[in-house]
């Protein structure tokens, strides 16, 4: 059996959601000089991102300051809050006072997906290499039980095991630090925890 491909980097990310880019970004932005990569499952970025959002602005405007003279695509100051008690499918009551919690003056409507496909460029604009279409299948361990790296899942297995005719191998990325974004119930974090 032919030995598995392997790549190396400083630093590996997974998952290209908001926290595994804006990671990457302030990685690059601190310490230039690192090899840093972020893997994503999903075949274009964003495309696993399924939410929209109201998000607040501060923590952009931190990383990016000036990512207000190219905002995503999708990206709407929020002008008014409304808040409705649905009762049934047929009746909803608005409500005479909006919560504090729920104010939104200030904050932007956006697609997260959207979001995430205008960060990678950002990301990739440092020097990241952004790999969408790579899902990691594994944490790769070593002998002294440290994490050193992710296996990426072979690609082209049929249900049963067997496989198909574009059947590739998943390569091994390794790196003395992983990082992972992989968002709530994530499989690595599941398999690292456990
Ligand atoms: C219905 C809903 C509404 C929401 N509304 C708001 C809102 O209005 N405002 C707000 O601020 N927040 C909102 N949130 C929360 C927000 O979506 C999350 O806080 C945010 O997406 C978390 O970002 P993340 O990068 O940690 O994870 P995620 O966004 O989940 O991103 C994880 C990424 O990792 C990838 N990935 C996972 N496993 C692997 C793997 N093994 N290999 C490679 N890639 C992998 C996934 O495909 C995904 O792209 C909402 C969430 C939901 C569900």
């Amino acid at each position: 059996m032919s030995e598995r491909e392997t790549m190396q980097y400083d630093v590996i990310t997974v998952g290209a959601g908001p926290a595994g880019l804006a990671f990457a970004i302030r990685l690059k932005q601190l310490k230039p000089d690192l090899t840093v990569c972020v893997i994503e499952k999903a075949s274009t970025i964003g495309a696993q991102i399924l939410s929209g959002a109201v998000i607040e602005p501060e923590p952009l405007n931190e990383l990016l300051p000036e990512w207000g003279a190219n905002p995503p695509p999708i990206c709407v100051p929020a002008s008014k809050d409304e808040f409705w008690w649905l009762r049934d499918h047929e009746r909803a009551m608005k409500s005479p006072i909006t919560p504090p919690q729920m104010h939104n003056h200030g904050n932007f409507i956006v697609s997260l997906g959207a979001l995430c496909a205008w960060l990678a460029p950002q990301a990739e604009a440092l020097g990241v290499d952004v790999f969408p279409g790579f899902a990691a299948a594994e944490a790769l361990i070593d002998d002294a039980g440290a994490v050193k790296g992710v296996r990426i899942g072979d690609m082209g297995v049929a249900r049963d095991g067997s496989h198909k005719p574009g059947y590739t191998e998943g390569i091994d990325i390794l790196a003395p630090i992983t990082v992972l974004g992989e968002g709530c119930r994530g499989s690595i974090s599941k398999q690292l925890i456990a």
